[in-house]
């Protein structure tokens, strides 16, 4: 065999190696967001150090205590001032009560905003049984963290604030809080609202609020799914499927009319129930769930 020879079967043989290992990656799914500190976040939140973390309770300040840690790590700017939020409001019990959400924000070019939502409280301990709420709503409350991460290093055009509520379970109370700022609340365009993201084994979730704000869904639908499944309908009064319009902390934003997307899971078997563990999380469906919302987050802040 020649020289010239050996050389063109020598280029070949790099263009098959670099065709095959381009064909391998586009088949993996590829991260934007840091994975394993997303599990990471994910565990601790939802550990039975948190006691179910029931608002007013001592879990409660423990899951909050480590989230004011990591939003301070990741580089969130307090929010007005202060991580901490605190309001009070009454129980369904009419109890007089107090609640603290965590709040940070990045900013963006533009001061006006598009808030990212989540739960961190859950509903507590029934007699020894700890309600871990993996899915409902570490698994939102954990991609806060990953979102601050990535949009610290990739400046967004709007500025995000973050807010990781409490009392949700009691009545939206924390979102309910934050929407009577109404100072804040002119600057807000859109709420983008995560509650159980991460519990599904047909890698589907639904994205609610587009029936309401029908203008969102060409965004949503032209963004890289990341291997998501996307469904509609659970604000469709024709889809008939349940709505869920005020079913998390959206509702108290939709209310004061602030577009929104929320996106959730159908509802599981773990549902409010003491299995709802890290344990019984499908961990590739959540990384590529909180992947999916990454790029509708981007997209919303391309195109409003
Ligand atoms: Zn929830």
């Amino acid at each position: 065999m020649n020289y010239l020879n050996q050389t063109l079967l020598l280029s070949l043989f790099v263009l098959l190696f670099v065709s095959c290992s381009v064909e391998q990656s586009e088949t993996e799914q590829e991260y934007s967001v840091n994975t394993d500190q997303l599990i990471e976040d994910l565990r601790v939140i939802s550990s039975d150090s948190t006691e179910g973390r029931r608002t007013g309770t001592k879990g409660n300040r423990i899951a909050r205590e480590y989230l004011i840690q990591r939003f301070e790590e990741e580089g969130a700017e307090p929010f007005h001032g202060s991580y901490t939020h605190e309001f009070t409001f009454n129980s369904r019990q009419d109890e007089a009560m107090t609640g603290v959400n965590v709040i940070g924000q990045v900013s963006g070019s533009s001061d006006s905003v598009i808030v990212i939502t989540a739960h961190y409280d859950h509903i507590g301990m029934r007699d020894s049984l700890i309600f871990n709420g993996a899915d409902d709503d570490a698994s939102g409350t954990a991609a806060l963290m990953a979102y601050i991460d990535y949009f610290n290093n990739v400046k967004p055009n709007h500025t995000l604030v973050f807010a990781a509520f409490d009392a949700e379970e009691m009545g939206l109370q924390g979102a309910r809080a934050l929407v009577q700022d109404s100072v804040f609340l002119d600057k807000v365009k859109m709420n983008i609202n995560l509650d159980m993201i991460a519990q599904n084994n047909e890698n589907e979730i639904y994205a609610v609020g587009t029936y309401h704000y029908p203008e969102l869904k060409p965004v949503l639908e032209d963004i890289d799914k990341a291997g998501v499944n996307v469904l509609y309908g659970h604000d469709d009064p024709d889809s008939g499927l349940d709505d869920w319009t005020y079913a998390s902390d959206h509702g108290p934003f939709h209310q004061e009319g602030v577009s929104f997307i929320y996106f959730g899971v159908a509802d599981h078997e773990h549902y409010h129930q003491h299995t709802d563990d890290f344990e019984t999380i499908p961990q590739e469906f959540y990384k590529k769930s909180v992947q999916m919302i990454l790029n509708a987050i981007k997209a919303f802040d391309n195109s409003l």
